[in-house]
């Protein structure tokens, strides 16, 4: 298991400001954790630096779907969905805890959509683009079957339906997950670390000037290539390259709303159109239901992006038209996350219509950043720019070959779904036991896999009326000792979900967890009082429009 935690810090930087590295890489969400692995695996000496906690840009902001797009198939980026649609089935072997198969319903209608027929060969085409089993492919649906699937539609715009394979996950722990994997191969890797600025030696870039953002020092790293893997903030770093010039981002805010799923009680995932010819998800996941997205150009502050009331009525509004019965309000939301799409800006393009594809740009100082691309493709786009980096650096690409198709996620991976059913359920009875139901068993397996028996352990054997908190103080126990948690946002936004999933149980908890990190931290009370006053600011942001 990696020794991952605050109190290697120090160590780190010393490590880091101190030894010459191969690579290192510049953001710490899923395109930076995926290139560290890459490189580290491939026996490059690899660093990586993220100015917040990892994930806590886009990569704890997407729909949580390992998806293959379905909306590019109507955009024809055929290379695009083959791409990631074989990646899906990839991604879900590394980490079948974290990447879980979710069948995906999609009901059609003569008003909106493409169509019965053409729908039907998209999905076919959909399914063999991404090679899924026969088993598995898509089943078109009457209208009959498709209302029995969700009685919830609007019964006259239905006219039938298809049921297609997609794969729901958790963004920031699969981030954390190949973070934690690059550190076990060897990479040095710092959160709460900016890069302000680049070193050059001949012009050519030699490594990055880093704020500890934490002690507040400033020190460099020495480095042969560096990678910026910045997502939204690209530009920025290429600017401080002086660098910008041809091709920038254009970046597009995407808003989720979750509901209690009582009050949106959909039997499955369920992705739908909407007047304006978009297509919006709802997907159910324990105690709530989420909805999203939104596409909308953005050009406010980066650090600061959260749903506006706009958001959330447009939301409120595509889902009360499609499931009338259910009558949601802006009252009904109880939190909301909102991230934003590093595209590619092409002119004359609206938001909606930007690709998602990736792109590698190249400065004449040898800066390589990455922007663009999907969760989904993660591991493809880390081997490109890994690959690139060996090209440019280290000669011979065969020396270095890439094997993170074979790299499994999570300390003691499993190997199939089935053993994962079979570890959920000695789960779900042992907590049972405790008093405490299937969804705290199912979070817990789907959160920390295998370590899930770890965490339940350290808990021991808690009264029924003590064990809520006990479970919950020994999650912080683990993520305080092996995934580098900081402080109190870190482990209730980005380690657990709990301010999307579960915001009750953080108000509830959220003073004897502040007392826990206190206790950790060696934290005086006004910095205790900070923390929590940080978090209750950041849940009004999640809860409160307008
Ligand atoms: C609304 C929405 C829904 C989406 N849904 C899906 C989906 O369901 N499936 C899917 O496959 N994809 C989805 N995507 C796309 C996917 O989320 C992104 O492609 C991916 O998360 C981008 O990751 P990234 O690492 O490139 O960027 P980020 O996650 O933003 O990471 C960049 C990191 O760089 C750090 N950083 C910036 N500047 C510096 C600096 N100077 N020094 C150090 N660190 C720095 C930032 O703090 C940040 O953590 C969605 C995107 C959005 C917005």
């Amino acid at each position: 298991m990696v020794s991952f935690s605050y109190n290697n810090r120090l160590a780190i930087v010393r490590k880091l400001s101190s030894e010459k590295y191969d690579v290192v890489v510049i953001g710490g969400g899923i395109t930076g954790a995926g290139i560290a692995l890459d490189a580290a695996s491939r026996g490059l000496k690899t660093a990586l630096v993220e100015k917040n906690d990892f994930a806590f840009g886009t990569s704890s902001r997407s729909t949580k779907l390992i998806h293959g797009g379905l909306r590019y198939l109507k955009q024809l980026e055929f290379g695009l969905v083959k791409e990631v649609g074989s990646e899906r089935a990839i991604v879900h072997q590394l980490a079948p805890h974290l990447v879980v198969p979710e069948k995906m319903l999609l009901p059609l209608s003569d008003k909106k959509g493409l169509g019965y027929w053409l729908t039907s060969i998209g999905l076919k085409v959909y399914d063999w683009l991404a090679g899924v089993s026969p088993e598995d492919q898509r089943k078109m649906l009457t209208k009959l079957q498709t209302l029995k699937y969700e009685p919830l539609l609007k019964k006259e715009d239905v006219m039938g339906g298809a049921i297609y394979a997609e794969y729901r996950t958790d963004d920031a722990r699969l981030t954390i997950e190949v973070i934690k994997a690059a550190v076990s191969y060897g990479a040095s890797v710092l959160s709460y670390a900016e890069v302000s600025g680049f070193t050059y030696n001949d012009d050519n870039v030699s490594g990055v000037q880093v704020q500890d953002r934490i002690s507040g020092a400033g020190f460099t790293i020495q480095s042969t290539a560096v990678v910026s893997a910045a997502g939204p903030w690209v530009d920025e770093l290429r600017d401080i390259n002086k660098s910008k010039a041809g091709k920038y981002l254009h970046l597009t805010k995407g808003v989720h709303i979750v509901v209690p799923r009582s009050k949106l009680p959909v039997r499955q995932a369920i992705y739908f159109d909407v007047d304006d010819g978009r297509m919006i998800f709802a997907i159910p996941r324990g105690r709530i239901t989420y909805v999203g997205t939104t596409d909308t150009t953005y050009e406010g502050n980066k650090d600061l992006v959260f749903t506006t009331l706009e958001d959330a009525q447009y939301l409120i509004t595509a889902v009360n038209a499609t499931f009338p019965s259910v009558r949601l309000s802006v009252s009904d939301i109880e939190s909301s996350w909102a991230g934003l799409r590093p595209l590619i800006h092409e002119e004359g393009k609206s938001a909606s219509e930007l690709s998602r594809k990736d792109e590698i740009f190249e400065s004449d100082s040898g800066l390589i950043s990455i922007a663009g691309g999907k969760l989904t493709g993660y591991r493809k786009m880390a081997e490109r720019v890994v690959g690139l980096v060996i090209k440019r650096h280290f000669g011979d690409r065969s020396l270095y070959p890439c094997k993170t198709n074979e790299i499994r996620l999570a300390t003691h991976s499993f190997a199939s779904v089935k053993q994962v059913r079979k570890f959920s359920q000695a789960i779900v009875e042992t907590l049972r036991g405790l008093g405490l139901g299937e969804l705290a068993a199912h979070y817990l397996v789907e959160n920390y896999g295998q370590q899930a028996e770890v965490i339940i352990n350290y808990a021991g054997k808690p009264s029924p009326g003590e064990a809520e908190i006990a479970m919950l103080k020994a999650e912080l126990w683990y993520c305080l000792n092996h995934e580098m948690v900081c402080n109190l946002k870190d482990f209730f936004v980005r380690r657990t979900g709990l301010v999307y999933f579960d915001i009750h149980k953080v108000l509830k908890w959220k003073e004897v967890i502040a007392q826990e990190c206190k206790d950790y931290f060696s934290w005086d009370d006004a910095r205790t009082s900070r923390e929590l006053t940080e978090l209750e600011g950041l849940i009004k942001e999640l809860t409160n429009f307008g």
